[in-house]
């Protein structure tokens, strides 16, 4: 009998719960995302691959200096200077091993020139470990970035006075 009694109340109430739950979510958004298909964009602070800036000239911003590499904890950049022709020092080779990388941005702080940036890029995956050193010719961006100034002017009092720290 307590058996029969079970089965009437699974039927009469816990089933109709379910379905009621099932319902409930049948109209929400999904919160699914299809990727790759669809991509959701990241977060503006959201640290991915580098890129290297060129002035609105398109000549290249970076002068060689070694800031960044000083500054990398993972001593995942290497680079050769060269001169050209009116003079000026630039990089001859650039590399940057993602394999070390810990996405850290500190070489975009260190840098004086605002040359090298991590971008919002996270499809760089490979099944080899030399596609993973990223050259100058697959960093260095075609036009210069149209960043909004207020980032920049931001990003320029954080060099000067630090950035604010809980205590
Ligand atoms: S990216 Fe910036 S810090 Fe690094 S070598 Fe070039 S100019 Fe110097
Ligand atoms: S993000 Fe950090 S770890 Fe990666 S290259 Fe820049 S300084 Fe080095």
């Amino acid at each position: 009998m307590t058996e029969i009694l079970k089965a009437f109340v699974n039927v009469i109430i816990k089933m109709p719960q379910g379905f009621g739950v099932t319902l409930k979510y049948l109209f929400r958004k999904p919160v699914t995302v299809q990727y790759p298909k669809q991509k959701i964009p990241m977060t503006p602070r959201y640290r991915g691959r580098h890129y290297l800036e060129r002035y609105d000239d398109g000549t290249e911003r970076c002068v060689c200096c070694g800031l960044c590499a000083a500054a990398c904890p993972a001593d995942a950049i290497y680079m050769e200077p060269e001169e050209t022709a009116n003079g000026e020092r630039k990089a001859k080779v650039y590399e940057i091993n993602l394999l070390r990388c810990i996405f850290c941005g500190f070489c975009e702080e260190a840098c004086p020139e605002e040359a090298v940036f991590l971008g919002q890029d996270y499809e760089f995956s490979a099944d080899n470990r030399n596609s993973f050193i990223w050259t100058k010719d697959q960093m260095l961006v075609k036009h210069p970035r149209k960043e909004n100034p207020l980032k920049r002017i931001i990003r320029r009092v954080r060099r000067v006075y630090g950035v604010p720290t809980a205590k």
